[in-house]
């Protein structure tokens, strides 16, 4: 399990959504569009499903070029 990661757009950083899943699940989900209240920004950012990606503790090391707030 991981946490749904989405990129702030005023940013840069990464900021959890607060969605847990796994990468498998999250990948074979249908596209989907939310709102998350970033914490860095303070203010709701959209985004869509394939913006996000799951970081899982695992997968870290293959993530750390995106950037993470850690
Ligand atoms: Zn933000």
């Amino acid at each position: 399990m991981g946490m749904v990661m989405v990129k702030c757009p005023q940013t840069g950083h990464a900021i959890s959504t607060g969605i847990k899943t796994d990468r498998e699940s999250f990948r074979r989900s249908p596209v989907f569009f939310a709102r998350s209240r970033c914490l860095i920004c303070h203010t709701d950012h959209s985004w869509f499903a394939r913006e996000a990606w799951v970081d899982e503790p695992s997968a870290r090391a293959l993530r750390r070029s995106a950037g993470s707030l850690a």
